[in-house]
């Protein structure tokens, strides 16, 4: 069983590397993916910890893009730390995160609703790698009694055109997948159902885009059918996954149950070889 699309401490899971491998493991995937947040901290983590398990981890990414004001999400797949020009811009991306943080505490202090940089279960003295987002800023709002759970955090304060959204700045969808396709990666757009940006996927295509992710546990069977027929015309592979950020994130703990197709699997990676 393959799962493409997980995320650890390092960026807005709940879960360490070394317990997500753990539970990937125990739920029976063989081939797993870390995609966490414009950062690639927890991979070397994660192939240790999977080394003696005998689980495959591919080195990977979820890059936000911006594409008119609206969050894209570019998934990266077998880029490397070290890789030059994704790490400097994936330090920028960082420091976007640490600026846009700093100014959704400010907001939420205006709006009755505070929350303390150090309650958000951030290490101050380790931040560089560690990739910032709201979930962190929405369980901090629960435990200060601001908000029921994470899902109404966003609904309330932090959601987009919520009172405590700050908008992001940073690079366009194709200038993303660019620069992975120059570090050797390939790379898919995420979870294309809820945006409503179908039409931008066959544009991606025509810059160097991969792979579409069809499955995923916001798509109903009807949007893979949908996102499957898009890839076959346009030329491109599926990808796919749980999304999963650990218990208790507020979103569906799927873990071992949206997998993505060996033959899909095979598909994709053979796109490494192409010239
Ligand atoms: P950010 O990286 O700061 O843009 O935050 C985006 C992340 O917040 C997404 O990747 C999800 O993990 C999470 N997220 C977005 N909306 C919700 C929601 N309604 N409930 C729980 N998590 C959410
Ligand atoms: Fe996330
Ligand atoms: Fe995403
Ligand atoms: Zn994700």
């Amino acid at each position: 069983m393959i799962d493409l699309h997980l995320h650890t401490t390092a960026s807005d899971g709940f879960s360490t590397p070394d317990a997500l491998v753990a539970r990937a493991q125990s739920v029976g995937l063989t081939t797993i993916a870390v995609t966490d947040h414009d950062t690639l901290a927890a991979v070397p983590i994660a192939r240790e910890a999977a080394r003696h398990l005998g689980l495959r981890v591919i080195p990977g990414i979820e890059i936000t893009a911006v594409q008119r004001g609206q969050d894209v999400h570019i998934l990266g797949y077998f880029v490397e730390p070290g890789d030059g020009e994704l790490d400097q811009f994936l330090d920028a991306q960082r420091a976007d995160r640490r600026r846009r943080l700093a100014e959704i505490l400010d907001r939420l202090v205006d709006l009755g609703a505070p929350v303390a940089e150090s309650d958000l279960g951030v290490d101050p003295d380790a931040p560089a790698a560690r990739s910032v987002g709201r979930p962190l800023v929405a369980r901090a709002l629960v435990e200060a009694g601001h908000a029921r759970d994470i899902n109404d955090a966003f609904d309330r304060f932090l959601g987009h055109g919520r009172p405590a959204f700050v908008p992001r700045r940073g690079a366009a969808p194709g200038e993303v997948i660019g620069m992975i396709n120059r570090v050797g990666g390939l790379t898919s757009f995420a979870h294309p159902g809820k945006l409503g940006l179908d039409a931008l996927i066959g544009e991606l295509a025509g810059l160097g885009l991969a792979a579409i992710e069809a499955f995923h546990p916001d798509h109903a069977a009807k949007d893979v059918e949908k996102y499957r027929r898009l890839a076959a015309e346009l030329g491109l592979a599926l990808t796919g996954g749980s999304d999963f950020h650990g218990p208790g994130a507020g979103r569906v703990d799927a873990l071992g149950e949206v997998v993505l197709p060996v033959a899909e699997f095979a598909a994709f990676e053979a796109r490494r070889s192409r010239p």
